[in-house]
């Protein structure tokens, strides 16, 4: 039976007043399937996501069944994070503000005098992180003799985080007459053996993950190599209209790193990881959620709890081992009626492993192609073009035209004048390189070897890493039929051959599968490309860049 309103499921006035001061009108599934169970006493194991309501799920049961007021600790939350354990109490707060509850949030780095004098003055609902609980029993500040209910919130956390021991401990202190309620997002098998040990005859219910196939959620993947990770991103940065976005990496060392990146080539990011400290992480998210930071980089385990609607854009930088975890990631975007966008960045290696995000997300993830660097110029034109005709028809620039008028007076041509403007107004675009992405290494050997036998053999022969070490190892003959330019770059700039292939390709508009040897000198590299496309490249002598040096082309003195 679906229940369709809170009134169907024998709350306690008080607690549908609240709910619906709250503006909840229908339980969410989790609601439907949990709160009937709980409010007959059932333990129970709720496998669900933040997003899904399951506070309000465990929350409204454990609040009916407070009797009499400050008589000592009668529900306990354990929650592994000071910030979850917040945001759990401010709920709760609010589904007991009509009951009168007192509740109270204690976690590590907050002062021990205000969380004691606080709990002197009588608590009925304690959230608290294990850790600094276990202090408080140990210090005998506390006693949690009148608990009837305990809720362990994202379990799954607390295991991985170490908080086992504490809460063996904690639940020695409460009596084995409870109510115990177990909610995580993923059912490890340690997940399974904690509650064997502290939960009685549960029910276990299961929210299927949030269904990522809705159109509110437009998911697409990029495949490139490793070492062009960053150069992608940055180069859908420039593409995309991100209001708010998070990165998903895999390391907390990352996550840094990262930020960095991003910065130093002009797209301001945060790091949002463990390292933080309380009053840190605070700041962040406060500024995230004000959108003075419009882009945080995150480990999963620092963006659990993270509860914000509106994130426009989620990035999985490196795809989760985990596909229940690229659910999760991908499920903080297109919340609340909004659109969301989220966007994986695999390499070839990672293929595999979105076989498996496919087969239980039961979606097939569309391919995109990176925008070119052309792309890319001609959308900074298009933006830039855009607010100036904005500026036109606003025309509150009347100081500006007085300047404008002052350097015609000295002789200027009034379009020279313009042009040089806009010169400055792009400035910053120097900013932002648009580095050169280099070809996946199996996709150039299919698209050569189907025009190219020599180049079949080279990959045949394991090619190196680069899939063109073969050539330099041939020495320098030279194919009939075969042209050799010589570049002003070679390996002392730091580049590689897929660098000049790459650069090539994107600038010449010529397929890099056409491409012959490459050789890669100290200070320049030649390259060997067919005779009839000689003059198309020479032609775009000028515009070829590698990073932000520009490089010459010329035909190779023979
Ligand atoms: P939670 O999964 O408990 O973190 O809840 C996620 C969000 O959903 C919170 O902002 C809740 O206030 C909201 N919420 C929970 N239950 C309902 C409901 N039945 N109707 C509308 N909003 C809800």
């Amino acid at each position: 039976m679906t229940i369709e309103n809170f009134s169907q499921l024998e709350l306690q006035p008080q607690l549908l007043e609240a709910v619906t001061e709250l503006g909840y009108t229908t339980p969410t599934p989790i609601q439907q399937a949990t709160i009937p169970l709980l409010l007959a006493g059932r333990d129970l194991i709720g496998q669900a996501q933040t997003g899904t309501g399951k506070t309000a799920a465990f929350g409204l049961p454990l609040l009916q069944h407070i009797t009499g007021r400050k008589k000592g600790v009668q529900a306990l939350i354990l929650a592994p994070t000071r910030e979850l354990a917040i945001q759990v109490s401010e709920a709760i707060e609010g589904f007991g503000k009509k009951s009168k509850v007192s509740v109270l949030a204690v976690f590590g780095g907050q002062s021990y005098q205000q969380q004691i004098r606080s709990l002197r003055q009588g608590v009925d609902v304690l959230v608290a992180t294990p850790g600094r609980l276990l202090d408080l029993l140990r210090q005998g500040t506390l006693s949690l003799d009148a608990v009837k209910s305990v809720v362990l919130d994202e379990a799954d956390e607390m295991l991985s985080m170490g908080f086992v021991e504490d809460i063996e401990q904690i639940f020695s202190h409460v009596s084995a007459d409870r109510q115990t309620m177990l909610f995580s997002a993923t059912i490890s098998k340690r997940v399974i053996e904690l509650s064997n040990r502290y939960l009685r005859d549960p029910e276990t219910v299961t929210i299927v993950p949030k269904q990522l196939t809705g159109n509110s959620i437009k998911q697409r993947y990029y495949l490139v190599n490793h070492h062009d990770k960053v150069a992608a991103l940055t180069r859908l940065f420039e593409m995309e209209t991100i209001d708010s976005a998070i990165i998903f990496v895999r390391t907390r060392i990352g996550t840094g790193e990262l930020a960095n990146q991003l910065t130093s080539r002009g797209f301001a990011a945060e790091a949002l990881n463990g390292d933080l400290s309380q009053d840190a992480r605070m700041q962040v998210l406060k500024r995230y959620r004000n959108h003075q930071i419009r882009v945080l980089v995150a480990t999963d385990v620092a963006a659990r709890g993270l509860d914000i609607d509106d994130i426009s854009h989620v990035f999985n930088f490196d795809l989760p081992d985990d596909p229940e975890v690229y659910v999760h990631r991908v499920g903080r975007t297109g919340r609340a009626g909004r659109e969301g966008t989220a966007i994986s960045l695999l390499t070839p290696k990672d293929r595999w492993q979105l076989r498996r995000i496919e087969e239980y997300t039961r979606f097939k993830l569309e391919r995109a192609e990176l925008p070119t660097i052309q792309q890319i110029e001609n959308h900074r034109q298009a933006l830039l073009m855009e607010q100036l005709e904005v500026w036109i028809r606003r025309g509150r620039c009347r100081r500006e035209r007085e300047m404008v008028e002052l350097l015609v007076q000295t002789g200027h041509d009034p379009l020279d004048i313009a042009a040089a403007a806009m010169k400055l107004a792009r400035h910053d675009e120097k900013k932002r390189p648009i580095d050169p992405i280099t070809p996946i290494k199996e996709e150039l050997f299919r698209q050569r070897g189907r025009k190219n036998d020599r180049f079949n053999r080279r990959g045949a022969g394991g090619g190196g890493q680069h899939g063109r070490r073969g050539p330099r190892q041939d020495g320098p003959r030279q194919d009939k039929d075969m042209v050799s330019l010589q570049l002003d770059v070679g390996r002392a700039d730091g580049i590689g051959v897929n660098h000049v292939v790459a650069s090539i390709a994107h600038y010449s508009g010529i397929d890099a599968g056409r491409l012959g040897k490459i050789r890669l000198e100290s200070n320049h590299t030649t390259v060997d490309v067919p005779e009839p496309l000689v003059g198309k490249l020479l032609a775009k002598n000028g515009a070829y860049r590698i990073g932000r040096r520009s490089v010459n082309m010329q035909r190779a003195s023979s």
